[in-house]
C-alpha cells in the first residue's frame, strides 16, 4: 500500500469521526483522519453539555474534561415563572477542546494517520470501487470512507445524499463565553419565550466558577440575518450585567431526522452529517461518539470480511436504528407538534402548574406529562409515539 493508500479514511475530526477512526485503528486497519482545522475542537460550538451515560459508554473520560458536574436544572418560562427539575442522572459540562483533542490524540496513537489542516475538497468512486478524497494539494485513496463533516457536510452530497434541511429544521444558534459572579456552577438554566429565543431556548451552561456558556436557538423559519446574535447580547446584557464575554460564535444545529440510508457501498455517514441529533434538545455529541464508535467497528470488519458493499455495511444503520433511532424519532415527532402547539401562554402553563409542585419530585418525565396533559389531543398524539 502506498503513503496516501488506505484502508479507511474518515473526513472530519469531531467527536464522530475521531471515535470511528479510534475504532477502526484498534481493529488493526489502516486508517486516515482528515480535519481542515489546524487545531480540533478549536473553536468550540457546543454548549457543551452531556449525561454521564452518554460520555461513559464509550470513553473513559479525562478529569481535564469535566468543568462542571450538574446537579439541577432550572427553567425559566417566558413570564418569569422558575420550576426547579432535579437530576434524572449524573451530568456534566466538557471541555470540548481538551476532549475532542485527547480522542485524537488517542487515534493516533492506536495508529491512525492524522492530517490536520487539510480540507477534503471532493471524494469521489473510482472505476475499481475505492474512493478518491482531494484536498488542495494532495490526493487520496481508500476502500472505505466515513463522512463526519459535521453540519454541513457538503461531502455527503458528492455521494448523492441530500442532507438539505428545511428552514423549520435548522436552529440558527448563537453563543459565547461569559464570566460573572451570577453564574451558579452546579445549575444549568434554561429560558424560553418569544422575546428571548423565538422556536427555541436559551441556555445557560457553567463551566466551573464564574463562567458559563451561554446561548441561544431560534427556529429557522423564524431567523434573520444578525438577529440570534441581537438576541443573545439583550439576554446576557439583562442577566448578566457588566459581564465579560468572549469567544462570541455562530452554528447551526439539525433538528430533523436521522439520514435513511447511512451507508451505501464503500461510504458510512456519521454524527452531525447524518443528523444523528435530538431535534428537541439539540444534543449530539454522545450520538455522534456512538455512531463513530460503531460505524468504525463495522468499516473495520468489512475490511476483513473482503466486501465494503451496501449490505456488509447496513448493520451500522441496523445498530444505530436499534440503540437511537427510534428515540430520534420520537424527538423529532415531539418537535413537531411543539413547534405547531406551543407558545409563551402555553409555556407560562406549564410553568405556573409545575412551579406548585415539590420541586425535588420534578424530573423532566413529570415535565413531559405536564406538558401534554395541557393539551388532550397532543396527549393522545405522544402516547401514540411511544407504543
Ligand atoms: C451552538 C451549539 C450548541 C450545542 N450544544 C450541545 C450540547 O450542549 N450538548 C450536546 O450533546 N450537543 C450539543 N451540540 C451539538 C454537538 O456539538 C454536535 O452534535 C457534535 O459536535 C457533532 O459531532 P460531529 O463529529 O458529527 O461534528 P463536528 O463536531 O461538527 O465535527 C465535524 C468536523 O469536520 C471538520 N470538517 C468539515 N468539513 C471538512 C472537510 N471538507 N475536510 C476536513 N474536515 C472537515 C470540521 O472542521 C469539524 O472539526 C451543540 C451544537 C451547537 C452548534
Amino acid at each position: 500500500m502506498s503513503d496516501n493508500r488506505f484502508d479507511i479514511a474518515i473526513v472530519g475530526a469531531g467527536p464522530a469521526g475521531s471515535m470511528a477512526a479510534l475504532s477502526a485503528s484498534k481493529l488493526n486497519k489502516k486508517v486516515a483522519l482528515f480535519e481542515r482545522k489546524k487545531d480540533v475542537g478549536i473553536p468550540v460550538r457546543c454548549g457543551e453539555g452531556i449525561g454521564y451515560k452518554g460520555l461513559v459508554s464509550y470513553l473513559e473520560p479525562h478529569k481535564s474534561w469535566l468543568k462542571s458536574m450538574i446537579k439541577k436544572s432550572v427553567m425559566i418560562s417566558p413570564d418569569g415563572t422558575r420550576v426547579e427539575i432535579a437530576n434524572v442522572e449524573e451530568s456534566y459540562i466538557l471541555d470540548r477542546e481538551k476532549m475532542d483533542a485527547d480522542i485524537v490524540t488517542l487515534a493516533v496513537n492506536s495508529g491512525v494517520a492524522f492530517y490536520p489542516s487539510t480540507n477534503i475538497t471532493s471524494i469521489e468512486k473510482c472505476n475499481d470501487s475505492s474512493y478518491l478524497l482531494k484536498s488542495p494539494s494532495n490526493s487520496y485513496s481508500a476502500s472505505i470512507v466515513i463522512i463526519a463533516d459535521g453540519v454541513e457536510s457538503k461531502l455527503a452530497r458528492d455521494l448523492g445524499w441530500n442532507t438539505c434541511l428545511r428552514l423549520e429544521d435548522i436552529e440558527t444558534c448563537a453563543f459565547a463565553r461569559v464570566v460573572s459572579p451570577f453564574i451558579d456552577k452546579e445549575t444549568c438554566v434554561f429560558y424560553t419565550g418569544s422575546n428571548v429565543a423565538p422556536g427555541g431556548y436559551v441556555w445557560v451552561f457553567p463551566r466551573g466558577v464564574g463562567e458559563a456558556n451561554v446561548g441561544l436557538g431560534i427556529s429557522g423559519k423564524q431567523s434573520q440575518p444578525g438577529r440570534a446574535k441581537e438576541l443573545l447580547y439583550a439576554f446576557i446584557n439583562k442577566e448578566f450585567p457588566s459581564s465579560r464575554v468572549y469567544n462570541f460564535h455562530c452554528g447551526g444545529v439539525p433538528a430533523t431526522k436521522w439520514i435513511r440510508p447511512l451507508v451505501k457501498d464503500g461510504a458510512l455517514l456519521v454524527g452531525d452529517a447524518a443528523r444523528q441529533v435530538n431535534a428537541l434538545s439539540g444534543a449530539g455529541i454522545s450520538y455522534s461518539l456512538f455512531a463513530g464508535q460503531t460505524a468504525g467497528v463495522i468499516a473495520a470488519k468489512a475490511i476483513t470480511n473482503g466486501s465494503v458493499s451496501y449490505s456488509q455495511l447496513l448493520q451500522y444503520e441496523t445498530v444505530w436504528k436499534k440503540r437511537f433511532g427510534k428515540q430520534q424519532e420520537r424527538s423529532f415527532a415531539l418537535k413537531e407538534y411543539l413547534a405547531k402547539n406551543s407558545n409563551d401562554q402555553f409555556l407560562n402553563k406549564i410553568a405556573l402548574s409545575l412551579s406548585k409542585e415539590n420541586p425535588a419530585k420534578i424530573n423532566y418525565l413529570r415535565v413531559f406529562v405536564r406538558t401534554f396533559s395541557k393539551n388532550p389531543i397532543l396527549m393522545f398524539k405522544a402516547i401514540k409515539l411511544f407504543k
